[in-house]
């Protein structure tokens, strides 16, 4: 992956789109954030309506200031194959969003050439840039409602076929055999290590109704034993999968981002010892970490796709 925030070339648009909301930031030549803007998702309404808010949240952040920026790239949810601009697979959250065309979508809307990716792997693309190496390996995870990842070898992100590359939430673990998972499936890593997957264990080991996982964090540091279980249950299962995979890919870098590790101590704790325990000898000492950038990771990240990745033209030409 190249296109690190701050190289050298013009200001790009980046947008996050999520289920509920979409980010929108112009993106200086040092890395900064010029213009930001949100909108809510209408993903009731479909993907034409989705295009729309993504193209109306682009002028947004042009307005009075660069309007001829590199491109625009969008990091998105689901399966996105960033050579079609296509996307492959996505949750119901918005309406009839598998099959969208994305990138050439978007392009014909603006008028500028798009570039786009998954919302992770466009999050680690900073995390990737910053690294100290010149052709380093990343495994990096993130665990929130759900559970995505990216992979990087030999300093190249994997994209692999369809865009798929770098599901790491649809790994089998033994700790979530027989559970169902949001991908169709059944027993993935996603199933037991996810926000609502440790909430949904907490409830299964006898806790009492807990809404969202700030509940099962708040009681296990109270010292209920369902809930540090369900939360050192959920970690285990996470870094069972991830010390597998480090031992498949060799990373030299494991990070692990998202809202579920903010569990704190015990769940790093866990996590890093059941990673620790599949690991081969040669990479003794690996050990997982917190992403270095925070929330803007996502808008940065996309905003450096457009020197990154296959550039989808507005047709006609630029406007
Ligand atoms: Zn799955």
């Amino acid at each position: 992956m190249t296109g690190a925030p701050g190289a050298a070339r013009p200001a790009a648009v980046g947008l996050d789109l999520g289920g509920t909301k979409i980010a929108a930031a112009l993106v200086g030549a040092d890395g900064t954030i010029l213009a930001r803007h949100t909108r809510p998702t209408p993903g009731e309404e479909g993907p034409e309506a989705v295009l729309d808010a993504l193209a109306a949240a682009t002028r947004a952040v042009l307005t009075g200031g660069c309007q001829d920026p590199a491109g625009v790239g969008v990091a998105a949810c689901g399966v996105i194959d960033p050579v079609g601009g296509v996307v492959r697979a996505a949750t119901d959250r918005i309406a009839g969003w598998t099959g969208a065309p994305l990138g050439p979508g978007l392009a014909a809307r603006t008028g500028l050439p798009v570039a786009c990716d998954n919302d992770v792997r466009a999050a680690a693309g900073p995390e990737l840039a910053a690294l100290d190496d010149p052709a380093p390996s990343l495994l990096y995870l993130s665990v929130g409602t759900g559970i995505g990842g990216a992979v990087a070898v030999d300093g190249r992100m994997l994209h692999g076929c369809a865009g798929i590359a770098g599901h790491i939430g649809h790994l089998p673990v033994p700790e979530a055999d027989g559970l169902p998972c949001s991908c169709g499936g059944t027993g993935h890593v996603e199933a037991v290590a996810s926000g609502p997957g440790i909430t949904a264990l907490y409830g299964r080991l006898g806790g009492s109704a807990a809404g969202r996982l700030e509940d099962v964090v708040r009681r296990a540091d109270a010292g209920e034993r369902a809930a540090a279980d369900a939360i050192a249950v959920g970690a285990r299962a996470a870094g069972r999968a991830l010390g597998g995979l480090a031992n498949a890919l060799g990373p030299g870098h494991v990070v692990v981002g998202g809202g579920v590790p903010k569990a704190g101590a015990r769940y790093w704790s866990a996590l890093r010892r059941a990673f620790a325990a599949e690991l081969m000898a040669p990479l003794g000492g690996l050990v997982p970490r917190p992403p270095r950038h925070g929330h803007d990771a996502p808008l940065l990240g996309a905003a450096a796709l457009v020197t990154a990745l296959p550039l989808h033209q507005p047709p006609g030409g630029r406007i």
